[in-house]
């Protein structure tokens, strides 16, 4: 089963996508990896999820790729005596840690560290940034604010203060809790919310103890100015647009979305460009223009994986959602502009001989008559290499770690198998000729370039590359042990 396309897609499971059937038509429409939303759901449903997806990959044999989303420091309003309460422009409107309930002129915000950090003049976005204040008058328990953009403000609605480098642990309580959890039910990828500096990606790595993979969410101007130091120290990126739009002037998320896109590519690490791709597909079976166009958008800039929240996880058109995304990158990765767009961005360091190797891998195979290039990736670094290159010709990463496999889910490209442990180059030769026959990629008339580390086992080693005929008696009778 192949895809058709490079980019990947992520599928945020929920309410709307929650059993068997409905998980497998998404995989089957295109879904390469499935976001478990720590957000919501208790444990029990995220376990329920976790097994179907495991059982699919097991009916299909293929690897599914599970990304775990931590919610990380999202400050919340406590409760109002009225459920909910008009705010109007000019007034003021007081947070405090009183936990009395809140009326038209005060609420709790049960975080004690946000106060200290508070200075007047800060701003604070209320429900999605849709309430705006300014602090006028704070102190270590209070803040009084001017409301400059009114609307209704309800219960537990989430705060973002986004000129304030908050003193808040990267990973609450329950975010270490949930982290525990889905390590123990196995994931594959983690993705870290609000993160603010590197350290917060290290202590995260720290407790994941390399059971799974960091990815970061870009969704604080914090992070995107110490970019450079959370990407380093991260195995893969977030474009999180929603947060990111609410914290910043929403018309600096595209400009931000292409530079935080090259700058993963650069280096070879997956980034996923996430929020309200397709959102009127919760509702509607078709998307509007402007979605299509963001989607093909991402697309033409070379994004590793695009993503969907609430369209797959809670809306009426889950399934119409993920074939949107699959047959827009269709589209877009046959036109002409778009290899040539990609072909102008080859850049970023090349220092290793894996490097050369994957280069020269790219440049027979589009030079000539290649089927695919195969590559063999224990920690799946190499084949991370081969997917930057961005080659016209089909990716197969094979390795024997089911977990290298599905990280490398995420990644552009990556086809990926299964592959006992191989000795000699030539049983490697072997398999990958197999395997691209088997998934469609080639038949015993066609050729390949096959790329590998020998001795195998040892990671770092890429050093041979070898164009192999698919035909086992031909790769037998010719060509280096
Ligand atoms: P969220 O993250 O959906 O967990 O908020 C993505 C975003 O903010 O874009
Ligand atoms: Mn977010």
């Amino acid at each position: 089963m192949r895809r058709l396309r490079n980019v990947k897609i992520v599928a945020t499971l929920g309410p709307a996508s929650n059993d068997y059937e409905m998980i497998r038509a998404l995989f089957e429409a295109g879904a390469d990896v499935f976001r478990l939303n720590m957000s919501h759901g208790d444990h029990s449903e995220i376990r329920v999820r976790h097994q179907i997806i495991r059982q699919i990959e097991k009916d299909l044999e293929r690897p599914i790729g599970i990304l775990a989303d931590l919610q990380g420091p999202k400050l919340r309003v406590g409760v109002f005596a009225n459920g909910e309460e008009e705010l109007e422009v000019g007034q003021s409107f007081r947070l405090d840690l009183n936990d009395a309930d809140g009326d038209k002129s005060r609420v709790q915000l049960p975080h004690k560290e946000i106060f200290e950090a508070l200075e007047a003049g800060a701003s604070l976005l209320v429900n999605d940034g849709k309430i705006r204040m300014k602090v006028i008058e704070c102190g270590d328990d209070f803040a009084n604010c001017e409301v400059t953009v009114g609307g209704t403000i309800s219960n537990r609605k989430g705060v973002n203060v986004p000129d304030v480098v908050l003193p808040v642990a990267a990973l609450s309580e329950k975010d270490r809790k949930d982290l525990e959890f889905v390590c123990q039910l196995g994931v594959d990828w983690l993705a870290l919310s609000f993160v603010q500096r590197a350290q917060d990606v290290e202590e995260a790595r720290h407790l994941a103890d390399g059971r799974a993979a960091i990815l970061s969410k870009i969704e604080k101007p914090a992070a995107v100015k110490s970019f450079d130091e959370i990407l380093a120290a991260s195995d893969g990126i977030m474009v999180a647009r929603g947060d990111l739009g609410v914290e910043l002037p929403i018309q600096n998320v595209p400009p931000i979305q292409k530079r935080l896109i090259r700058r993963c590519r650069a280096v070879a690490k997956p980034v996923i460009v996430a929020t309200q791709m397709l959102e009127s597909m919760i509702d509607s079976p078709m998307p509007t223009r402007a979605e299509v166009s963001d989607v093909a958008t991402a697309i033409y800039e070379g994004t590793d994986a695009i993503m969907l929240s609430a369209e797959s996880a809670a809306g009426s058109f889950p399934i119409e959602a993920v074939t949107t995304m699959n047959n827009v990158a269709i589209e877009v990765e046959n036109d002409p502009n778009y290899l040539d767009i990609i072909a102008a961005q080859r850049g970023g360091k090349r220092e290793s001989v894996a490097d050369g190797i994957v280069s020269a891998a790219r440049e027979i195979a589009e030079t000539t008559d290649i089927k695919a290039i195969c590559c063999f990736s224990q920690s799946g670094t190499t084949a991370l290499l081969v997917a930057r290159e961005r080659p016209h010709v089909p990716i197969i990463a094979l390795t024997p770690l089911m977990g290298t496999a599905r990280r490398l889910c995420l990644s552009w490209g990556a086809h990926c198998v299964m592959s006992g442990a191989v000795e000699r180059f030539k049983m490697a030769v072997v398999n990958a000729a197999r395997a691209a026959r088997k998934e469609g990629f080639a038949t015993e008339a066609d050729q390949i370039v096959v790329i590998a580390g020998v001795p195998f086992n040892q990671p770092g080693t890429t050093n041979i590359l070898r164009i192999a005929p698919c035909e086992e008696r031909l790769i037998f009778s010719s060509g280096p042990e």
